[in-house]
C-alpha cells in the first residue's frame, strides 16, 4: 500500500524534489515536516520580491491596479511591471492568470498552477506563460528538461480543455519562460507528439516508482553538494543551509509550496 493519500496530486515541485533527493520527498510530503526555508534573510527577500512581482503580474491581465509597496523594492517591483506591460499586451487574446489544473486518472493525479495562460484567438493553440525573477537569464538548454516543462506541458494537453474550452494537441502548446529583469529573453519551449508520449511515459513510472516505495526507499541523495541549500541539511548533515547572496529561481520559495495544502494525513 502507498504511503501517499489517494489525494495526494503530484506536482512539479514534488516530483523534482524527489528526483534531487527522495529523503527530501519523504521529509516534506510524506513526514510533513515543513522547514522554515526562509531563515535566510537574503532568501526571504528574494522570495518577497517575487511574490510580489507574480501579484503584479496577476493583477496586470486581470485588469487591476497594481498597488506597489514603497521603498527600493516597490521602485523595483514597477519598473519590472512596466518591462511585463511593454511585453505582453493584455489587449490581445485572452489572457488567465493563476489558473489551476488537475488530472485525475487512476494512474496518475497531477496538479499545477500556472502564472498564465494566453489563448491567442481561433488558432486552437495556447501558450502557458512562467515568471521567473532570479539573478539569472532563464536558460533555454536548463528549461527544456526541467520537470516544471513538463509537468506543465503534459498537464495542459491532458486537463487544458477545461480553460481552453476546446481540445489541446501538443503541437498547439508552447511554454514561455521570462524573467522581468531580462526583459529581452523570452525562453520558448514547443511541444510535439514524441514529447508528449515521452512525457507520459515518464511520468506514470516515476509516480508509480514513488507509489511503490516503502517508508524507508526514500533513501538520501549520496552527493553531500545537492544538500549545500536544503532546508533539511541540519537534520541530515548537522550543518544549517548554505547562505548565499544570490539565488536562483528555482531555490526561490515562491510556488514551491503550492501543494502542500493538497496532502491530506
Ligand atoms: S539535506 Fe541532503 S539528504 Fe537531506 S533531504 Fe536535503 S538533499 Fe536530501
Amino acid at each position: 500500500m502507498s504511503l501517499l493519500d489517494d489525494e495526494f496530486y503530484f506536482s512539479q515541485s514534488s516530483l523534482h524534489a524527489y528526483k534531487t533527493c527522495p529523503l527530501k520527498f519523504r521529509l516534506r510530503y510524506i513526514d510533513g515536516l515543513y522547514w522554515p526555508v526562509e531563515c535566510d534573510s537574503a532568501l526571504k527577500l528574494s522570495s518577497e520580491i517575487g511574490r510580489t512581482f507574480h501579484l503584479a503580474a496577476q493583477r496586470y491581465f486581470l485588469g487591476i491596479p497594481p498597488g506597489f509597496p514603497g521603498g527600493e523594492m516597490g521602485k523595483m517591483i514597477q519598473d519590472w511591471y512596466n518591462n511585463l506591460t511593454s511585453c505582453f499586451s493584455r489587449e490581445i487574446g485572452t489572457w488567465m492568470p493563476e489558473i489551476s489544473l488537475k488530472l485525475n486518472r487512476s494512474s496518475l493525479h497531477l496538479a499545477a498552477t500556472y502564472d498564465a495562460v494566453y489563448l491567442p484567438g481561433d488558432s486552437g493553440t495556447v501558450t502557458i506563460l512562467d515568471w521567473k525573477t532570479g539573478q539569472v537569464p532563464p536558460r533555454w538548454k536548463t528549461l527544456r528538461s526541467a520537470m516544471q516543462t513538463m509537468v506543465y506541458r503534459y498537464l495542459m494537453v491532458e486537463a487544458g480543455e477545461a480553460v481552453t474550452g476546446y481540445p489541446v494537441s501538443p503541437g498547439g502548446v508552447e511554454v514561455i519562460y521570462w524573467n522581468p529583469r531580462f526583459p529581452d529573453t523570452r525562453v520558448v519551449i514547443k511541444y510535439s507528439d514524441e514529447d508528449y508520449y515521452q512525457d507520459k511515459r515518464v511520468l506514470e513510472e516515476l509516480v508509480q516508482e514513488i507509489k511503490n516505495c516503502k517508508y524507508n526507499d526514500f533513501v538520501s541523495v549520496e552527493d553531500p553538494k545537492v544538500c549545500s541549500n536544503c532546508e533539511y541539511r541540519m537534520m541530515c548533515r548537522g550543518m544549517e543551509p548554505e547562505k548565499k547572496e544570490e539565488y536562483e529561481d528555482d531555490e526561490l520559495n515562491i510556488s514551491s509550496w503550492d501543494d502542500v495544502p493538497e496532502i491530506s494525513y
